[in-house]
């Protein structure tokens, strides 16, 4: 690579033909004739004109991929030259998700005249599997520094296929306890965000990272939302009509019940026409998260065997929203005084406990110079 070449940031600043191949490479898009010949889109019926409803993702991308910075700028061969190189490994990435991670790396990178080192390699599949999945990817080996950032990374080992790294990232469970007994129809009626807020005094976060959806910190009492429900719902539009087990249905990203189910989970929490919805909504404004609400309860994106909500993945937190909420764990003013008035109580026991040592010491010290006095100067009784 000449000097002149060199570039920081490779992938800095995508252009809105990049954020259209995109959607492609993710979504198989199919545009109309004008925004093929980079013309503004007009037809109704373009999937381009959904396109304003993903500027959070867009912003995503392109926070995640102006931060992708080469280690050693300018110190080899990049393994993302652009964007172009990156959707051309999401669709590889889609198109052999039964194939390990070693063989496309390999596969991948041998079309380079030079190849990238194996650490930049690595860090150009973790990246395409972000923009994919939602996941923060590793392959394990080689993220000391991204732990060290505190990140909770998801590991895709060189030896286990995208489907696979999938399948570990999220526990899938036949139909759990929620779908018996009327379960599910008790927490639909009483779980909503805020009972949780006023009850279990919780309050909500959005996340960019699917794992950590509906995942509570019972320290804190910050539970995670993830927040990109346009995407979810273009994932479930792009496999709308696919047959399960169809060839097809093989080059998927994320599995459709997960997406499906992420999307229901917040409509119990956030009911149409409840109040909690106006708490969303707020929640949304301040901090530009897409969650999309006056979409939601549209059911286009569904198929019409899915009419029901069935709760495989998020079963068990969603289980444990609804225990929280009948038992909650003190939380706010409360749990202050108590946590203080807890400190307190030990630091007072630890200054009794060392008043007592040095008490017990001092005695001892005072019997032993007594012994040792008594010793010394016995006193006679007999009488001259
Ligand atoms: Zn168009």
């Amino acid at each position: 690579m000449s000097d002149s070449n060199v570039t920081i940031s490779p992938l800095g600043n995508a252009s809105r033909a990049e954020l259209k191949k995109l959607c492609q490479a993710l979504w198989d898009w199919r545009y109309c004739s004008r925004c093929n010949d980079g013309e503004p889109c007009q037809m109704s019926k373009c999937p381009w004109q959904r396109s304003d409803k993903l500027e959070p993702f867009f912003d995503f991308y392109r926070k995640v991929t102006a931060w992708h910075i080469a280690e050693v700028p300018g110190g080899g061969e990049y393994a993302l030259r652009g964007h172009d190189d990156l959707f051309s490994i999401v669709r590889l990435i889609k198109q052999k998700s039964d194939v390990p991670r070693s063989i496309l790396t390999e596969e991948f990178f041998s079309q380079y005249d030079r190849k990238p080192n194996m650490a930049e390699q690595h860090r150009a599949f973790d990246l395409a599997v972000r923009i994919m999945s939602m996941l923060n990817c590793s392959i394990g080996d080689q993220s000391l520094n991204r732990l060290e950032l505190g990140l909770d990374l998801t590991i895709w080992a060189n030896d286990k296929t995208y489907r696979e790294f999938i399948e570990n990232a999220f526990s899938f469970k036949a139909p759990p306890i929620l779908h018996e007994n009327g379960l599910l129809s008790e927490i639909e009626a009483r779980l909503n965000a805020i009972q949780l807020k006023k009850v279990a005094k919780i309050k909500f976060q959005g996340t960019d990272d699917l794992k950590n959806h509906l995942k509570l910190d019972t320290d804190t009492g910050i539970l995670q939302l993830f927040h990109h429900v346009t995407f979810l719902r273009e994932h479930l539009l792009a496999t709308q009509d696919k047959i399960p087990g169809s060839a097809v249905v093989q080059r998927v990203i994320l599995p459709r019940q997960l997406a499906l189910e992420t999307h229901d989970s917040l409509e119990i929490l956030f009911p149409s026409g409840h109040d909690s919805v106006q708490l969303l909504r707020s929640l949304a404004s301040q901090k530009s998260l897409d969650f999309d609400y006056p979409a939601f309860g549209r059911m286009e994106y569904r198929r019409e065997d899915e009419s029901e909500a069935v709760y495989c993945y998020w079963g068990h937190r969603l289980f444990e929203l609804y225990e929280e909420l009948k038992e909650p764990r003190p939380r706010g003013i409360f749990h202050w005084v108590q946590e203080r008035t807890k400190k307190r109580h030990f630091m007072m026991l630890t200054i009794a406990g060392v008043l007592f040592a040095v008490l017990s010491l001092a005695v001892s010290v005072f019997s032993a110079w007594v012994s040792y006095q008594q010793w010394k100067h016995p006193v006679n009784n007999s009488n001259p």
